[in-house]
């Protein structure tokens, strides 16, 4: 059954990344086309908006179905994970995969009868690996000082680091100040 694509939900098209290879599938082993994105913001899945994606990619007609691949490169909004600035992570992506056709049973990609190839799934898949490790501003990215909160790529905020853990130091922070009284103040 083919995965039905509910646009009203999403404010961002998603149907652009389905293509229309009846024209791949149709044709004999060996068969070729050369295409590419180039695609402002857009939804990928549910809990996937990539800020652009572009770059070219190969459709092979093979006897198993269609083999895709490409070399895109997709945008991604987030937090650097050290300095927690807001920044666009620009996310290379190799990409080969075949997508069999007709469908057969347990394999994960395939052609729609319709003739239709979703790359949404694949999409997401890739770009979820490839900021597995997080997102970095810079490779030297300084972070911020686990005592101030400080970007120390911004400045330096002359405290003094000793070797307690950061979290240790919040706790000890807690009870230094937990008041004499236990149990919870709640307001009516
Ligand atoms: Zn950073
Ligand atoms: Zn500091």
């Amino acid at each position: 059954m083919a995965a039905q694509v509910n646009e009203t939900s999403h404010p961002l098209k998603q149907r652009v990344l389905r293509l229309n290879v009846g024209d791949i599938t149709g044709a004999g082993p060996g068969y070729r086309q050369q295409a590419s994105l180039d695609m402002p913001a857009l939804q990928v899945a549910g809990d996937l908006v990539l800020a652009f994606l572009r770059g070219p990619f190969r459709l092979s007609r093979t006897r198993e179905g269609v083999l895709l691949q490409g070399e895109l490169l997709a945008g991604l909004r987030g937090e650097c994970g050290r300095c927690l600035t807001p920044m666009l992570a620009e996310l290379p992506l190799q990409l080969e995969e075949l997508f069999t056709y007709p469908v057969a049973s347990g394999v994960e990609f395939g052609v729609g009868e319709d003739g239709m190839l979703d790359l949404a799934p694949l999409l997401r898949a890739e770009v979820l690996i490839a900021s597995a490790n997080g997102l970095v501003c810079k490779t030297d990215c300084r972070g911020l000082c686990p005592q101030c909160g400080a970007n120390l790529n911004d400045t330096d905020c002359g405290c003094q680091l000793d070797d307690v853990d950061p979290r240790l130091a919040a706790l000890r922070q807690l009870l230094d100040e937990a008041p004499a009284t236990s149990g919870p103040e709640l307001e009516p």
